[in-house]
């Protein structure tokens, strides 16, 4: 494969991207959140802090006024000091309050009249405000951080207020400046301490979590990268897959540059069920697998090789942009195909169909431009060489074109309708029931013949609803002709996807219960290839329906692949001899004989045989004399409507020898 980048302006592509690089996030975040913590903590550690050295400082502040309280005479409160008595005081302060971190201290009346200020204090100190003093009457010791001018110069001071009483009642307050640069400096060294040991402790967490998230971050890388690789790729082959060739195209299909040329390379490989149904899925899986790896060997840079599913591969080319080019890669691609590949000791060359279609020329969406590549490799498969899109191809595939919506249309308005075709006893000449053959009457086109509309219903998702629908008519159609006192059989077609569905014996059952007919009334054809298939083998859904007594008829028997002796294990009871030897018997010795021992040896197996293709009187004599039971041909009756069965089967039976010139059902 190629190193075209997966897809991603779809939502699947985005399974290409790598996921965001988790740790680098957390870390980068968390680390952001620790700062902002770190920052807020260290705030609110230092208020605290602070408040707590203030409250400190105040404490101390009461405590010294006690000292100062316990000297002092109510006569210092009335009126200017002695300077004996200012002496004293000073002493008193010097000695009890005054401190390297105390420079000012003073003793101030209750309304602020300063009694006695320390040297050098600040002119304020003492003074109360209004505030203050109503503060200080009620008791409390107060602070506050002012600028104080002492000796010329600011600092900063944490002011506290102790107020006091005398034993005459008389009030004031002791005033103390406390140098605020040791409190704020104590403060800050606690907080940071504290600070730092709960960011240790976050970090320390933080550590730990970053091998925790990249262990995380690459499990979750290792779960994305598998499941992109199961979303975008195909199990068995390894190539692309449809939904990743879908991403990829439209993002061709809308390229910012605008648009863009490019090819687009339906391939489907040829005769590939053969090699299943006869080797085996598993060989079949081989050979897809070296188809794949041929493939991816023959593209390069700028082309992408997927696998849409089955044995559909597609290639999308931004190097062939013209239809020279895309004729010419396709080549190239069937070139590498092809070669002699060992499957089972069989030597197989595959071969494959490939159809082109060319962007922007024949589409500009994904849809457009596959449909177009489905097209052409269909009209491929006819011309045996790599087409190329055109559009009067398109008439060619009504099929694969609107023919799905109008067969689910003429379901609905049962425009649909049986036919029957009379099959007969060969020897007693008389009707024992026929076939339910399908047509569409077509409001425009006419009566359409099944040929033309069968290999549409399988695609359109139709099958099981067809064979529903045929399955009512006939056995309605069984009743009456019950009813009305004849007894027959009918036989109704049905296909591979209605007997690999579990839900089919209990449909047929609930239907023929809902006319009442005995099971052993209602024959199932199914072609040989069929029935030998896993998927119709699987569950003993054959067993289940044979042992509620419907009949099994193998359809078509002799131009598939399987033998008598692959048969045996089939619980069929009828088997229907091909018209083309019916055709050939009484021409060819070789069909003739063919046709004896095919029908010795179904008996010998139990089998009723019935020849399909009754042409002419001769088949009648030959089938005869080779023991065949039962005859369906043109010539005994055309598959009609029911009505041109009832009248044939009122008729008396004709004598066994008179069997040859039986008049034709339509007669
Ligand atoms: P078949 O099951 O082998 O049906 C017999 C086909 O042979 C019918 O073609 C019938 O018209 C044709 N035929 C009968 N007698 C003669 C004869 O003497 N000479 C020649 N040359 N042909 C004769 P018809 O009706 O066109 O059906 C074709 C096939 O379509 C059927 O082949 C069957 O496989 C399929 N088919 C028809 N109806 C249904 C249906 O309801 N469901 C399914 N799943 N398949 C159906
Ligand atoms: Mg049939
Ligand atoms: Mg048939």
């Amino acid at each position: 494969m190629s190193g075209v980048a997966p897809g991603s302006a779809r939502s699947l592509a985005a399974l290409g991207q790598r996921p965001p690089r988790l740790t680098i996030r957390v870390v980068v975040y968390t680390a952001i959140l620790i700062g902002i913590g770190a920052a807020t903590l260290l705030v609110f550690i230092r208020h605290f802090e602070r408040g707590r050295a203030e409250s400190t400082a105040r404490l101390q502040a009461s405590v010294v006024t006690q000292g100062v309280v316990d000297r002092l005479a109510p006569s210092d409160l009335l009126g200017p000091l002695t300077p004996a008595r200012k002496a004293e005081l000073r002493q008193l302060l010097e000695t009890r309050v005054l401190d390297d971190e105390t420079p000012a201290a003073a003793v101030a009346t209750a309304d602020g009249r300063v009694v006695y200020a320390t040297p050098g204090a600040d002119s304020s100190l003492g003074s109360l405000s209004p505030v203050l003093r109503e503060s200080i009457l009620s008791g409390v010791v107060t602070s506050a951080l002012v600028d104080a001018r002492t000796d010329g110069e600011t600092t900063r001071v944490l002011r506290t207020y102790s107020p006091f009483r005398l034993t005459n009642g008389s009030t004031g307050v002791v005033a103390i400046d406390k140098d605020y640069a040791p409190i704020a400096r104590s403060a800050r060294q606690a907080a940071i301490a504290v600070a730092a040991i709960l960011e240790l402790v976050l970090i320390l967490l933080w550590l730990c979590l970053i091998p925790m998230m990249r262990r995380a971050t690459k499990s979750i890388h290792r779960q994305l990268d598998t499941i992109a690789q199961l979303a975008l790729h195909d199990d068995l082959t390894g190539l692309a897959n449809r939904a990743r060739l879908g991403a990829h195209l439209d993002e061709l299909c809308e390229p910012p540059s605008g648009p863009h040329a490019f090819s687009v390379f339906f391939i489907d490989l040829d005769r590939f069920k053969d090699v299943n149904d006869t080797l085996g899925h598993d060989r079949g899986n081989e050979l897809l697998v070296e188809v794949a790896n041929r493939l991816s060997r023959a593209v390069g840079e700028g082309e992408l090789v997927a696998r849409l599913g089955g044995d559909e591969f597609a290639v999308v080319s931004e190097n062939a942009t013209d239809a020279d080019a895309a004729l010419s890669l396709a080549e190239r691609l069937s070139g590498a195909m092809g070669g002699m590949f060992e499957v089972a000791g069989i030597g197989l060359e595959p071969q494959a169909s490939i159809g082109i279609a060319l962007a922007p020329a024949h589409g500009s969406t994904r849809d457009e431009l596959l449909r177009c590549a489905d097209i052409a490799m269909y009209a491929a498969k006819r011309s045996g060489a790599p087409r190329v899109y055109a559009r009067e191809l398109d008439d060619h595939s009504p099929v694969r074109l609107g023919m799905a919506g109008e067969l689910r249309r003429a379901l609905d308005r049962r425009e649909l309708v049986v036919y029957y075709q009379p099959q007969f006893d060969l020897a007693e000449g008389r009707i024992r029931g026929s076939e339910a053959l399908v047509r569409w009457r077509h409001p425009t086109l006419g009566l359409v013949e099944p040929d033309q509309f069968l290999a549409a219903i399988e695609p359109a998702g139709l099958t099981r609803r067809l064979t529903r629908y045929v399955l009512e008519e006939a056995l309605a159609q069984l009743r009456d002709w019950h009813d009305a006192g004849l007894d027959l059989g009918v036989a109704v077609n049905v296909s591979e996807r209605d007997l690999a569905d579990p839900g089919f014996p209990d449909e047929v059952l609930e239907i023929l219960a809902q006319h009442g007919i005995e099971p052993s009334a209602l024959e199932l054809e199914v072609t040989e290839d069929i029935l030998v298939r896993d998927s119709v083998r699987a569950g003993g859904r054959l067993d289940r329906i044979v042992a509620t007594g419907v009949r099994i008829a193998i359809d078509d028997f002799g131009i598939g692949y399987s033998s008598l002796g692959q048969l045996k294990s089939v619980p069929a009871q009828t088997l229907k001899i091909d018209r083309s030897f019916v055709a050939g018997m009484a021409t060819d010795r070789r069909d003739a004989a063919i046709v004896r021992s095919i029908v010795a040896l179904a008996h010998d197996l139990g089998l009723e045989v019935v020849a399909e293709g009754v042409e002419t009187d001769e088949h009648v004599a030959w089938l005869r004399a080779a023991g065949c039971d039962v005859g369906q041909g043109y010539h005994l009756g055309l598959p009609l409507p029911s009505e041109a069965v009832t009248v044939a089967a009122r008729r008396p039976p004709e004598l066994a020898a008179a069997v040859a010139p039986l008049e034709r059902a339509t007669a």
